[in-house]
């Protein structure tokens, strides 16, 4: 038989801790279903296990390792009951309350968890340019996040690819440590807002390669150049970047929920009335229904909507 669980958080960012500290302290023995550790922002803490120091996340006069502030939340949670699964959900079924999650085989024919509400907090994840050699060098000269690697990277001759708000922030970012950084776009104009690209515009550390795309990522033990094209003259060059950081956007990890909560185009989930979904007892908080601010603090700020939300959908039905 499976255990039956009043709430089961799927995901263990800002998000999903925060409103696990809010359900525990409810008295209603939350279970967080975590992740797995992995190389990317899906595993347990999220995003900010990828970050160095946050400054931002209100209560640090002297910021906090993002590692560091996941670690504390986690255990915040465990002290007043929140339990932990180390791993990752693989299928649900959402059709009635109590809801079926699976961990491992999702063809079991029964679930591991019935939760009778359940807070999605899933979190988003880099986009990534899935060209050769990008995988192979992520950590050795790649990256997703110049908050966490931009120290590395002092002296280096740096790429960023992409031209919305994040490849302008990066790249602008990125002038505190190299001499020179390259925005890379695929077009001849940036997507980014007008305040953002005046200040990329105005500062003389930050170059451009326009109607470019990288096909290559090149080196072996750490990246010596990339192969660049020109989209309108089809030539490929090779430029010698130490560094390519890649800022085309977020997806949100949502494919477990197809068919099943609603989503906006871009993969989304939707939520209406705070943090309640289409479905009713199923709640989701933090980026992966956040495209906009997607903050440590506002993920946080979400969690806890979440677990109120959830907390009198509970007590309603119990009456
Ligand atoms: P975005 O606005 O979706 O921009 C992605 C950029 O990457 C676009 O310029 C796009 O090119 C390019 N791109 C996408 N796929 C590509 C590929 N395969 N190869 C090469 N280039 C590719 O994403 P974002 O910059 O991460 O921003 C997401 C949201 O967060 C936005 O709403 C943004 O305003 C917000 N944000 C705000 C701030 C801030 O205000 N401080 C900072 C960061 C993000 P095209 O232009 O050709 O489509």
């Amino acid at each position: 038989m499976a255990e039956e669980f009043e709430v089961v958080i799927v995901g263990s960012g800002p998000a999903g801790l925060t409103a696990a500290i809010y359900t525990a302290r409810a008295n209603l023995a939350p279970l967080v279903i975590e992740g797995e550790p992995s190389s990317t922002s899906d595993q347990p803490g999220g995003q900010l296990m990828l970050t160095t120091e946050v400054e931002n996340f209100p209560g640090f006069v002297d910021g906090i390792m993002g590692p560091e502030l996941m670690t504390t939340l986690r255990a915040q949670a465990a002290r007043f009951g929140a339990r932990y699964v180390t791993e990752k959900v693989s299928r649900v079924d959402l059709s009635a309350s109590p809801f079926g999650l699976w961990v491992g085989d999702p063809t079991a024919a029964e679930p591991t968890y019935r939760a009778r509400s359940v807070i999605v907090s899933t979190g988003a994840q880099s986009l990534m340019l899935g060209i050769p050699g990008e995988d192979r060098l992520l950590g050795h000269g790649v990256s997703t996040c110049a908050t966490c690697d931009g120290f590395f990277f002092r002296g280096h001759r740096i790429a960023v690819v992409g031209g919305g708000d994040s490849a302008v922030e990066e790249a602008t970012f990125l002038t505190k440590f190299a001499d020179q950084v390259t925005i890379i776009h695929r077009r001849k104009e940036l997507r980014a807002s007008k305040i953002m690209q005046d200040r990329a515009f105005r500062n003389e550390k930050i170059d451009f390669i326009w109607d470019s795309t990288v096909d290559e990522v090149l080196g072996d033990g750490s990246v010596s150049g990339l192969k660049v094209r020109n989209l309108v003259t089809g030539e490929v060059s090779e430029q010698p970047f130490t560094g390519l950081f890649v800022a085309i956007g977020h997806t949100p990890n949502t494919g477990l929920f197809k068919g099943q909560l609603d989503m906006e185009d871009n993969g989304y989930l939707i939520t209406h009335d705070g943090t309640r979904t289409n479905v009713d007892g199923v709640f989701a908080c933090g980026d992966v229904q956040d495209h906009v601010y997607r903050q440590a603090i506002t993920a946080a700020g979400s969690g806890c909507m979440a677990a109120i939300d959830a907390e009198r959908w509970l007590e309603a039905r119990a009456h």
